[in-house]
């Protein structure tokens, strides 16, 4: 289906409510029956009738349909975030003695999950760089049963060999995970390359304002029905009505911003990495990205997020870059209007503050939707005050 039918009819059965163009926000607890028999079939299958809004509501299945479609899957949760949607679709396919290979450093909450709270239930996980397929089969053993891929990584933009994994996992019965965030199904279709559950954060593109979370979950039909009827429900974390209908306006601008933010990007990359003050970039996209030829394979772009790394050894000086900027705030997440920044060093004590790893020198930048222009102003004056 063409993306701009997606994005503005799919799901909206107008003449449901007044032809309205934008869709009401059914924000309604529960739904009522006229005849016993009616409750009784809603009882047997909460996921296809309106029976609680713990389980499904008209306004949220709007904006499952259209997750769906762009991800090429046949269904779609969606969650209250993206956190929740990652622990729903880990924990309904695990079970004690299970054991996950995951990539290593995956999003701080998953990392989380797989060393504080799966332990107690007698699964582990086993960390690889995940680069090639033989790092997965190596640390495949006869109880693994999950592989969970981020690719690329949101920090320094690690990707993997999607298709590739994915055939291998399935030869293995073994269930895939991977979060999608950093490109969405416009740049990436985890789905359409084999994977079984294409998890993004809503919170970032899709909602795109800064103002919601949310968190996406796309699979077969049968994997999402399992895990609607256990976690989903059980945990209780979907997305609210309103939620929903902000990421559906989210949508509506979705691949406008996408371009804008791509453009930027390449332009104040570009600019940074002429720059004298600063040592190194990373960003899939760029020629000097280690794996740039596996991005280009598999990803249709890239944009938003970047790091950077400033010739400076000086924690100070990072910190006085970071503060000097006028107009590009200093805040976590990203996807939003405003360009971020975020300095590794921010959850590192001073005394530990090592300038030879130099991951701790990371600055993660993500470009929003201002003028390219106005964010490399910023970026060349905060530039001038340090070393
Ligand atoms: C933000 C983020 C998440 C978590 O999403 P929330 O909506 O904040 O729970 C997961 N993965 C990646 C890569 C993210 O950037």
């Amino acid at each position: 289906m063409d993306i701009s039918q997606i994005l503005n009819e799919l799901g909206e059965d107008r003449e449901h409510y007044f032809n309205a163009v934008a869709p009401p926000i059914m924000q309604t607890s529960n739904f009522v029956f006229r005849k016993v028999a009616d409750l009784g079939k809603a009882f047997e299958d909460e996921m296809v009738g309106y029976l609680y809004s713990r389980g499904v509501n008209p306004t949220i299945d709007i904006l499952r349909k259209k997750l769906a479609a762009l991800d090429g899957a046949e269904d779609c949760l969606v969650f209250n975030n993206g956190a929740a949607a990652i622990f729903a679709g880990i924990f309904a396919n695990i079970k004690s003695g299970d054991h996950i290979v995951s990539v290593a450093k995956p999003y701080t909450w998953v990392q989380r999950m797989f060393d504080v709270i799966l332990p107690r239930f007698n699964v582990s996980v086993t960390y690889i760089d995940g680069e090639t397929l033989a790092s997965w089969q190596n640390a495949t053993k006869a109880n693994t049963t999950f592989y969970y891929l981020e690719s690329p990584n949101s920090w320094n933009y690690a990707i993997q060999p999607i298709e590739e994994v994915a055939a291998y996992a399935k030869s293995k019965n073994i269930i895939t995970l991977l979060d999608n965030t950093y490109c969405t199904p416009l740049y990436q279709k985890p789905i359409e390359m084999g994977i079984d559950m294409a998890m993004q954060t809503a919170t970032k593109y899709i909602g795109g304002h800064s103002d919601t979370l949310g968190g996406v979950l796309c699979g077969s039909h049968a994997m999402m029905k399992k895990i609607f009827d256990s976690e989903y429900l059980n945990i209780g974390s979907g997305i609210q009505p309103f939620n929903a209908w902000l990421m559906i306006r989210g949508l509506r601008t979705l691949t406008t911003r996408i371009e804008r933010i791509t453009q930027t990007t390449e332009e104040v990359v570009r600019y940074m990495k002429q720059h004298p003050k600063v040592e190194s970039i990373l960003f899939p996209f760029d020629e000097s990205f280690p794996q740039y030829a596996l991005a280009k394979k598999q990803m249709k772009g890239a944009c938003g997020l970047f790091t950077f790394v400033l010739k400076t050894r000086k924690r100070e000086e990072i910190v006085k870059f970071c503060e000097s900027l006028q107009h590009i705030m200093m805040a976590v997440s990203w996807g939003g209007h405003e360009s971020l920044i975020i300095p590794k060093c921010a959850g590192i004590k001073p005394a530990d503050f090592n300038p030879d790893v130099v991951e701790q020198r990371y600055i993660r930048m993500y470009a929003g939707l201002e003028d390219a222009q106005y964010l490399i102003n910023d970026i060349e004056q905060a530039l001038s005050k340090i070393e």
